[in-house]
């Protein structure tokens, strides 16, 4: 479906596709799920610790890491605070 290969222009390697727009992305996003899932981290990868407000994935490489970005982490620290601050009311 996007058939592609690399070409050497000006001494760098530039990757060409056939295919239409939407299929080399899907191309790329099916390429990257598969190094992600089916790569050498694949047994670190984590759903956000927000899920299902967040269905973004991650590589634990932390041992405290429970979230995928530091806005999500974040976001979860405001909403226990908030939860906290209800439940005194
Ligand atoms: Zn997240």
């Amino acid at each position: 479906m996007a058939p592609a290969w690399p070409e050497l222009i000006g001494g760098r390697r530039i990757e060409r596709t056939a295919a239409t727009e939407v299929n080399a992305t899907l191309v790329a996003l099916a390429a990257s799920a598969i190094e992600v899932f089916g790569g050498q981290q694949r047994d670190q990868v984590r759903a956000c610790g927000r899920w299902p407000l967040c269905v973004l994935f991650f590589v634990k490489n932390h041992p405290r890491r429970d979230y995928c970005s530091p806005a999500c982490a974040n976001r979860a620290r405001a909403m226990r605070h908030h939860d906290r601050h209800q439940a005194d009311s």
